[in-house]
C-alpha cells in the first residue's frame, strides 16, 4: 500500500514541495516532466498536476493527499480536509487600483474587478455588502484596467513589483495565503497510518526550521540570569569550562525570538556565542 500525493508539476510550489519531502528523508527518482515518481524508501507515489486541478483530484481520492496554496484551496471549495500549513509560496491576495486612484471600500460599489479569484472575491464583497461585476479572467489579470476591462483587480501579490510595472497599487489584502497539506475526506486506516508517519516528519523538519541551536560562554556569576533568558526544550544544558568561573550554555531558541535574545545575552555578559541551525527537532 502507498499512499498517493498530488503536488504542482512547474511553478512556485514545485521546488519547495519536492525539497520538503526530500527533508523528510524520502527518495525520489528524479520527476519534473514525468506523470508520477515512487519513492524507493517511503510507501509514497508522488502525482505531479497543475495547482489548480489538486484540490479534485484529492476530493475523488485520485491523490490522497496534496500541497497547494490555501488561495486555491478557498476558491475550488472541494470536499478536502486541511491538515497543516508548510511555511512556503506564502503571498496574498489583494484588491488593486490604479496608481493614481483614491481607494476605498464604498468606491468599489457599482466597478467592474477581474480576478482569477470570483469565490473569494464574491465572499468579501459579501461580507462588505458592496455590489461589485466581477469579470473573472484566468491569467495577466494585471493587464485588465490597462486596456480599460476593468476597474480594479484582485490578485495574488508577493513583492507587488508586478503591480508597480502595470500602473497599478495595492489597495486592502484579503487573504494570506501559503502552501498546505490538504487530504481526502476518507482514508483508510493503513493510509492513515502512512500520513501519520509522514506528518510526524513533516513537523520534525518545520519545528527544527523555526529553531536555532545556540551555545555560548557564561561568567558562573550571571548563569542565572543568562539561564532566564533561554526557555530551551527543556532547561539549557549547563556544562564547566577548562578556565575556573565560566560555563559553557547550550539552548535551543525561537528563530523569531532570536535578535532580541542575542542583544539581551551580550548585555548579560555572554560571551563566544555560536547559533547553528539544527536539522531535525523531534519533540
Ligand atoms: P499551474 O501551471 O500549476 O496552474 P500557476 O501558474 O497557476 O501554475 P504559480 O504561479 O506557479 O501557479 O503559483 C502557484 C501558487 O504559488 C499560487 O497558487 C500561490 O499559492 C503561490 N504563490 C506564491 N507567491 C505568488 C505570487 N507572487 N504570485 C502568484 N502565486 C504565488
Ligand atoms: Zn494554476
Amino acid at each position: 500500500m502507498k499512499l498517493k500525493i498530488a503536488i504542482q508539476k512547474s511553478g512556485r510550489l514545485s521546488e519547495d514541495s519536492l525539497r520538503l519531502l526530500k527533508e523528510c528523508g524520502i527518495d525520489l527518482s528524479n520527476g519534473g516532466n514525468k506523470l508520477k515518481s515512487t519513492s524507493s524508501n517511503f510507501p509514497l507515489e508522488v502525482y505531479f498536476l497543475r495547482d489548480d486541478d489538486i484540490p479534485q483530484y484529492v476530493e475523488d481520492a485520485v491523490a490522497d493527499i496534496g500541497i497547494v496554496g490555501e488561495n486555491v484551496v478557498y476558491e475550488k471549495q472541494k470536499d478536502v480536509q486541511v491538515l497543516e500549513q508548510l511555511g512556503f509560496g506564502k503571498c496574498r491576495l489583494s484588491l488593486a487600483v490604479g496608481r493614481n486612484d483614491e481607494y476605498s471600500r464604498a468606491a468599489l460599489q457599482g466597478k467592474r474587478i477581474a480576478t482569477s479569484y470570483p469565490v473569494i472575491l464574491q465572499q468579501f464583497l459579501d461580507r462588505e455588502n458592496i455590489t461589485a461585476e466581477i469579470h473573472e479572467i484566468s491569467g495577466s489579470v494585471e493587464i485588465a484596467p490597462g486596456i480599460g476591462l476593468a476597474e480594479a483587480i484582485c490578485d495574488l501579490v508577493s513583492s507587488g513589483s508586478t503591480l508597480l510595472t502595470n500602473g497599478l497599487k495595492e489597495a486592502e489584502t484579503i487573504l494570506h495565503s501559503q502552501a498546505v497539506l490538504i487530504r481526502h475526506n476518507q482514508l483508510g486506516a493503513e493510509k492513515m497510518a502512512i500520513l501519520e508517519q509522514l506528518l510526524f516528519r513533516l513537523r520534525s523538519v518545520r519545528q527544527a526550521r523555526n529553531n536555532k541551536y545556540i551555545l555560548l560562554n557564561a561568567p558562573n556569576d550571571k548563569l542565572d540570569q543568562i539561564i532566564g533568558l533561554l526557555p530551551g526544550m527543556k532547561s539549557p544544558t549547563v556544562l564547566p569550562l577548562a578556565t575556573s568561573g565560566w560555563s559553557s550554555v547550550h539552548s535551543v531558541i525561537d528563530e523569531n525570538d532570536f535578535w532580541n535574545i542575542i542583544q539581551q545575552l551580550k548585555a548579560a555578559g555572554a560571551q563566544g556565542i555560536l547559533v547553528v541551525p539544527i536539522e531535525k527537532m523531534i519533540l
